[in-house]
């Protein structure tokens, strides 16, 4: 099912279920005019995968892109690294914000970090960030990188953002900046 992306009143009736966002979001995540963060995916290939169910109470809320490993994973966005770090469902991960500090970009099951990748690292649009892989509980012969994007709203709990599908929003292909 495709997300369905707004417009709703206030925040307080975001429902991530559904990956409903408000106006405002939409408009400022649609300005962003991201890249599909996979070097040489288009949107159409981005899964539709952001309402699939995992283990238990869990929603998948992102995108599986699938690539063969050490396809070079590059920033969807301008924006600045925020952490690194490594988690038994997520591998080896990277959260980045973009420049105003309203979202959060999530990419996960990577092979590796890119050469000198840092936290408060400056990052560009199709600046290059590590490798898919099959880290964390990705199966490993499926190669493929999870995406997700939330909407910040504590800049100290990066991974607990509202969930947005990130699908409708990845407008153009993978290119390096
Ligand atoms: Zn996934």
């Amino acid at each position: 099912m495709p997300a369905q992306v707004g417009p709703v009143a206030d925040l307080a009736l975001y429902d991530p279920a559904k990956g409903v966002v408000t106006l405002e979001d939409a408009d400022r995540l649609r300005a962003r005019v991201l890249v599909v963060p996979v070097l040489g995916k288009y949107p159409a290939d981005v899964g539709a995968t952001f309402s699939d169910g995992r283990s238990g109470a869990r929603r998948h809320n992102a995108a599986d892109i699938m690539a063969p490993r050490g396809t070079l994973v590059i920033s969807a966005d301008d924006g600045v690294i925020r952490r690194l770090g490594v988690s038994t469902l997520g591998g080896i991960t990277i959260y980045a914000t973009d420049p105003d500090d309203r979202f959060v970009y999530y990419y996960a099951h990577l092979d590796g970090y890119a050469p000198d990748l840092h936290v408060a690292q400056r990052v560009r649009r199709g600046d290059i960030l590590g490798y898919v892989g099959t880290t964390g509980n990705a199966p490993p012969d499926v190669p493929h990188l999870h995406f997700q994007i939330m909407r910040l709203l504590d800049r100290n709990r990066l991974w607990d953002g509202v969930p947005i599908d990130p699908k409708p929003f990845l407008q153009l292909p993978g290119a390096l900046r």
